[in-house]
């Protein structure tokens, strides 16, 4: 957690931001989730620690954080943006019912190329893989429900 926060702290330095222990904690918060959160769930984590802030605040900081590539926003479909502090590449998998994204790597997908009319049209920043579907909890609870019903 030490660690945690003195990343935080360096990184938002090196960024050029104003350090106040509102942005570490909303930094940390990110840097230690693994559930790609709303700024409505960073919100309400934050404020266990600092009762007074609002939401505007966090949701300014993620957005200034995201702005200056200190964490980016994932493709989350419908719904409120998510966010994510792991900038190495990896891909989503988003459970279209309980909005689960989960984290995976794959070595075929970093290989994909942009194709070569794209890349004499357009200057191409990113590349995201996203896949939806059901993960395995929510599969087990459909199942679950379907022999409950047959019976
Ligand atoms: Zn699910
Ligand atoms: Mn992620």
């Amino acid at each position: 957690m030490e660690q945690t926060i003195s990343f935080c702290k360096n990184t938002l330095k090196k960024h050029g931001f104003r350090i106040t222990p509102q942005r570490i904690t909303i930094f940390c918060c990110l840097v230690n989730s693994e559930d790609h959160p709303s700024a409505e769930m960073v919100y309400h984590q934050v404020k266990r620690e600092f009762p007074n802030i609002s939401f505007d605040t966090v949701n300014r900081t993620l957005h200034c954080l995201t702005e200056k590539g200190l964490i980016k926003m994932v493709e989350s479909g419908p719904g409120p943006r998510r966010f994510d502090a792991h900038l190495k590449k990896h891909y989503h998998f988003r459970c279209c019912n309980c909005k689960k994204i989960v984290d995976f790597d794959c070595k075929e997908y970093d290989n994909i190329k942009i194709p070569d009319d794209i890349v004499k049209k357009f200057k191409v920043f990113r590349q995201d893989i996203v896949l939806e579907g059901l993960c395995s909890d929510c599969i087990s609870k459909i199942k679950a429900k379907n022999v409950f019903r047959a019976e």
